[in-house]
């Protein structure tokens, strides 16, 4: 069972302080801190060896005022129920910040991916999605990618509920194959997404800087990380540094992108790689750069470490990579972040496109998804960045004024049941 106190996490002191500054009543603060629904499935799984071992799983359900509950599953062995919970509060705030008619939602299994074949993930997906099938449908609750979840996980995860419903629903997951239903261009959302958020930023943090000037680390080289990279070559930027799980490698007169993405592609990790100083983590951190993506896991920039950062713009690639404590220092340090909320909406954004076609069966061109998320992006950022100046707050406090407004409206003109 999941600890029934709402989460303590950053979401959740920020959604407090946004209620106070818009006035909310206190009950209505309170309604929003819990999540609606939790669910916890044990997870029987038939290993190679002939064996069987059981995995938790969890699944839960923020908030649902605006529409169903939305979300990626991930697999990582130190998932727990608070950070599912947390996380399932950040869909909740990131679909109102980009205005779509979503919930939020998160989902988790504790297990290690990068230890299990092919065959134990398969099955491991289909026995949770079966599990889970009691709550999730295209108008109650659709996952999608997030750690360690692929396409080929979310395929299967059409397929076990389609076979349980007895058709195909394409509208029950998103960040499908193309093949069966995904759109063109949800691979690359997230970090399309994040480089219009950067790009946004730019005029105002690096005024009159060319982008072959600003410096920028990534911490992180998954599909977003990775395609993050790509996408600030191509816009020529100077990537001077970047990390996986296994390390990380810096250069400052720039990394050879393309060679980055091809030998991490053949090795599996970019670290090692010819010609650049090996690194750690923490030093990608805290390493002289003008812009810093943290495009891994939550909790990356804490106390311990945020004096140390030298960027001067931070964007929030993954999400909650900055602790509470950490987005203080940071803030009185001058340093302008881009919170997770806003920078990383582009992956739902065009889940969003994707349930829309699927349930539409109407697909869309690359270009028409693209621009399509670009506008919402621009829009968004630039709604964020006009509440931050007529309440003289930060980025992150004025996503939220933002994103609390929306969903305690919603919740205030429907009513409480009964
Ligand atoms: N896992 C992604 C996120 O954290 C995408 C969620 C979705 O597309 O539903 O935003």
């Amino acid at each position: 069972m999941l600890p029934a106190t709402p989460s303590l996490g950053i979401a959740d002191s920020l959604l407090v302080s946004a209620g106070r500054m818009l006035g909310l009543p206190e009950d209505l603060v309170e309604i929003l801190r819990h999540p609606k629904r939790e669910l916890t499935v044990s997870i029987p799984v038939k290993m190679d060896s002939g064996t069987y071992r059981v995995f938790t799983g969890y699944r839960v359900h923020h908030n649902i005022a605006r529409g169903p509950a939305k979300g990626g599953l991930r697999f990582h062995p130190q998932v727990t129920p608070e950070e599912i919970r947390e996380l399932a509060a950040l869909m909740t705030w990131k679909c109102a910040v980009v205005n779509i008619p979503y919930g939020g939602a998160k989902g988790g299994v504790v297990c290690d991916p990068s230890v299990m074949s092919k065959g134990e993930i398969e099955r491991l997906t289909r026995r949770f999605v079966s599990e889970l099938s009691i709550i999730l449908g295209p108008d109650r609750d659709i996952p999608a990618p997030d750690v360690n979840t692929s396409e080929q996980v979310m395929a299967w995860i059409l397929d076990t509920y389609s076979m349980t419903v007895g058709h195909s629903m394409l509208g029950v997951v998103t960040g499908k194959p193309i093949a069966v239903g995904g759109s063109l261009g949800r691979r690359e959302a997230t970090s399309r997404g994040v480089f219009s958020a950067l790009h946004e930023a730019m005029a105002e943090v690096f005024p009159g800087k060319p982008a072959g000037e600003i410096r920028v680390a990534i911490q992180g080289f998954g599909n977003v990380g990775s395609n993050l990279a790509r996408i600030l070559h191509e816009e020529g930027f100077r990537l001077i540094a970047l990390s996986d799980v296994h390390g990380g490698i810096r250069s400052d007169s720039g990394i050879d992108v393309p060679a980055a993405l091809d030998y991490s592609a053949s090795g599996g990790s970019i670290a090692g790689m010819p010609g650049c100083e090996e690194i750690d983590n923490q030093q990608l951190l805290a390493g002289p750069c003008d812009i810093l993506v943290p495009a891994a896991l939550g909790g990356q920039i804490t106390e311990r470490n945020a004096r140390h950062v030298q960027a001067k713009l931070v964007v929030e690639a993954a999400n909650a990579p900055i602790t509470v404590e950490a987005d203080e220092i940071l803030r009185s340090r001058g340093v302008v972040v881009i919170p997770d909320i806003l920078a990383n909406a582009g992956g739902v954004v065009v889940s969003y496109f994707e349930w829309v076609q699927g349930l539409a069966s109407y697909f869309w061109t690359e270009q028409m998804v693209n621009s399509r998320l670009e506008e919402i992006m621009r829009g968004a950022y630039c709604s964020v960045r006009n509440i931050a100046d007529t309440q003289r707050c930060d980025l992150r406090t004025a996503a939220y004024l933002l994103a609390v407004g929306r969903v305690a409206e919603a919740t205030r003109v429907r009513g409480i049941f009964p």
